[in-house]
C-alpha cells in the first residue's frame, strides 16, 4: 500500500478511522491510534470514548454478576454448615432417622457452593483473557508490520 497523499511514498501506517494509506511525514499519533488528520482524530477518539464507556459497563456487569454466584454460593455454603451441626447434634444424640435425613440435604448443599463457587472463578476467568485479547488488539493500532 502507498500513501494516499504522496503516491510515491510506501505507506507506513493505515489511518485508524478512515484507513487511508500514509507514509511517515502524514502519519499522525493519537496513541495508541494513528490517524491521517486532526478530523480522523476527533473520530477515533470519540469511537474510543464510546467503546470506553461500553467496556466500563461490561466490567460493571461481570462484577455484579460475580458478587451475585458469590452471594448465592456463601447462601448454600451457611446452609451446608448449618445442616452439618444439625447432622453433628443428631449423630451426638443417636438419632439414626436424622442423620439419614440431614447428611444428603447437607452433601447437596455444599454440593452447590462449590459449584456456584468454580462457576463464578471460571466465569470471571474466561472474561480477562477476552478483555487481554481485546486490549492487545487495540494497543496493536493501524501500524503496518510489513509495509
Ligand atoms: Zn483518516
Ligand atoms: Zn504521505
Amino acid at each position: 500500500m502507498n500513501c494516499w497523499t504522496h503516491d510515491a511514498s510506501t505507506a507506513v501506517a493505515a489511518c485508524s478511522f478512515c484507513g487511508r494509506g500514509l507514509c511517515r511525514a502524514c502519519s499522525q499519533e493519537r496513541p495508541p491510534y494513528i490517524v491521517c488528520g486532526d478530523r480522523c482524530a476527533e473520530g477515533v477518539l470519540s469511537v474510543h470514548s464510546a467503546a470506553m464507556l461500553t467496556h466500563r459497563k461490561h466490567v460493571a456487569g461481570v462484577t455484579a454478576t460475580f458478587k451475585f454466584l458469590f452471594m448465592i454460593s456463601g447462601f448454600f455454603f451457611l446452609c451446608a454448615v448449618g445442616v452439618l451441626i444439625r447432622v453433628a447434634m443428631a449423630v451426638s444424640s443417636g438419632d439414626a432417622w436424622r442423620i439419614e435425613r440431614d447428611v444428603p440435604i447437607a452433601i447437596l448443599l455444599s454440593g452447590f457452593a462449590t459449584v456456584a463457587v468454580v462457576a463464578g472463578f471460571i466465569y470471571r476467568r474466561t472474561l480477562r483473557d477476552r478483555d487481554q485479547q481485546q486490549g492487545e488488539q487495540a494497543s496493536r493500532g493501524g501500524r503496518l508490520t510489513s509495509a
